[in-house]
């Protein structure tokens, strides 16, 4: 069996026509050495597939594959470009289903929510074909008068592009995308979690029109030496990566060897402000959506709840009653609203969380405990009068789980909601507007959602400051990230 084709017999004919194997210079191809890597269902434990495991040598071709290509992929017209990126926003959304399906079984979220992801990845492709015919330099003059300074801009080389398993597809086209636009040649590495939404997408970039060598996806599960060694080669470019903090410090400190641009979406713990003022409506519709978004496992997760003690019982008994009304099961199913988290040790860090809370006197509303049976399911859990001093104020839960920590006046609460080294996004529920405009500019964090429970829109520059992270994606400034300046200086004739 070639690694075009999945090579575990899977019962679901979605994942039987996906590429398994790496993708190296518009070849599909098995790992040197033969070796393989199960991906898993998180809500059965069923092995879906099997996908070609990489290894270091394997990655070095990946990369001069990148590299071979990049001069010629720079000198496209970039109508070109846009159209290749046109096509594949079409034939995602025709193909949103199977998509979906596919995000479903490896990843585990609801199929409903798997649909919105999809699209949403799909707009990525969509608003970098039309920002790929936008890039534009600048004429001037010095002040002396003797110079032109013409400005340009160009691909800033192959770029290496690490994504996380939450959002399989989007944080995929959110780097492939504008890279594509600006010029760029990459190798993508996804997660091992869940690479076939990745590989679905190379296929079907590959069937627009990409060339050979533009986009390279290498499956592994040695990362650390795959990555290292495209790190120390002083060949590729860029890195830009989304995931934990943690790795995020690890490349940017192999990136300082060679001086590469570095673009970084980390993690968060993102607070989530109900003022006295709220219309407790939409604060409580806020908090699901900011909170159950992907079962709680986003960057943008609203992790911290403070909420002001005149509506606090309010709320939580509002919030309580819509999480225990959510159904838990298998992301396949048309009723199920919250899915598997991703795998065991996911799981078991947020039970550890929730009790060390309940340890120092937060008090279980709804949820909390482990349910029995297959699957790493996790049930919908408030957390009322959550202690300042519990692990969950400082450590990302990555769950379903909202903590609720009343607060008395403006200044505490922005003083606890920024004692943190995250800065990602924050949320803010009020109905007087110069107070919404004041806490949000007081908020240290990239984002803030005002009256609302989500932010990401691929025409938006989503990004953090602090430690959680470089650079925006998305936006008029997504696609600065993988371009550089050049300037010419160019004398004016002498006389005239
Ligand atoms: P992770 O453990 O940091 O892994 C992310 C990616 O990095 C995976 O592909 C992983 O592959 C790879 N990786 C791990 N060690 C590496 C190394 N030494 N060198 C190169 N690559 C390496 O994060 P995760 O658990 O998948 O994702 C969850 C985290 O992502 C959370 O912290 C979340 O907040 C963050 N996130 C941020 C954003 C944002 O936009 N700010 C969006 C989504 C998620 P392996 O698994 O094989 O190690």
């Amino acid at each position: 069996m070639t690694a075009t084709t999945a090579r575990v017999a899977s019962a679901h004919p979605s994942i039987a026509s996906i590429s398994t194997g790496l993708l190296i210079g518009g070849q599909w191809r098995e790992a040197a050495d033969g070796r393989v890597f199960d991906v898993e269902n998180p809500a059965t434990g069923e092995v879906l597939a099997s996908v070609a495991d990489a290894s270091p040598a394997d990655g070095d071709d990946a990369l001069a594959a990148a590299v071979g290509a990049q001069a010629a992929w720079a000198r496209t017209a970039p109508r070109h470009r846009s159209e290749i990126l046109r096509r594949a926003y079409e034939l995602v959304m025709e193909r949103q289903d199977w998509l979906a399906e596919v995000m479903t079984l490896e990843m585990g979220k609801p199929l409903a929510e798997a649909r919105g992801e999809v699209a949403y990845a799909a707009e990525f492709l969509r608003w970098f074909s039309e920002e790929a015919v936008r890039v534009s330099g600048d004429h001037s003059t010095t002040g002396d008068g003797a110079n032109r300074i013409i400005v340009t801009r160009e691909p800033v080389g192959p770029c290496v592009l690490i994504t996380p398993w939450n959002f399989p597809l989007a944080m995929g086209t959110r780097k492939v995308a504008p890279a594509i636009a600006a010029g760029c040649t990459m190798v993508l590495k996804p997660a091992p979690q869940t690479p076939l939404s990745s590989l679905a997408l190379a296929a079907i970039l590959q069937e627009s029109g990409l060339p050979d060598g533009v986009l390279n996806v290498v499956n592994t599960t040695d990362a650390a030496t795959v990555v290292g060694r495209w790190m120390a080669s002083g060949k590729a470019r860029k890195v830009s990566f989304t995931g934990s903090t943690g790795v995020g410090k690890i490349l940017l400190r192999q990136a300082a060897e060679t001086v590469m641009r570095s673009s970084m979406e980390l993690g968060g713990n993102a607070p989530f402000i109900v003022c006295a003022d709220a219309d407790v409506d939409t604060a409580v519709d806020g908090a699901m959506a900011a909170k159950m978004r992907n079962m709680g496992e986003a960057c943008t997760a609203a992790n911290r709840m403070y909420v002001h003690r005149d509506v606090a019982d309010e709320f939580s008994e509002r919030l309580a009653a819509r999480m225990a009304a959510l159904k838990v099961g298998n992301g396949l199913d048309d009723e199920t609203d919250v899915g598997p988290l991703i795998d065991s040790a996911g799981r078991t860090k947020v039970q550890r969380l929730v009790d060390d809370a309940l340890q120092r006197g937060a008090t279980a509303l709804t949820g909390g405990r482990l349910p029995d049976g297959p699957g790493y399911f996790y049930p919908p859990t408030v957390l009322a009068d959550v202690s300042s001093d519990s692990d969950l104020m400082t450590t990302e839960v990555f769950g379903p789980v909202a903590p609720i920590i009343p607060f008395d006046d403006e200044d505490e609460v922005i003083s606890r909601a920024n004692d943190t080294d995250w800065g990602l996004v924050g949320y803010v529920f009020t109905q007087d507007i110069d107070r919404a405009l004041d806490l949000s500019e007081r908020l240290e964090v990239g984002m803030v959602g005002v009256n609302t429970g989500v932010v990401s829109n691929p025409a938006a520059p989503f990004g953090g400051v602090k430690q959680s992270g470089l650079g925006r994606e998305g936006g008029k400034v997504g696609i600065d990230e993988f371009l550089e300046y050049k300037y010419l200086a160019v004398p004016r004739r002498r006389g005239r």
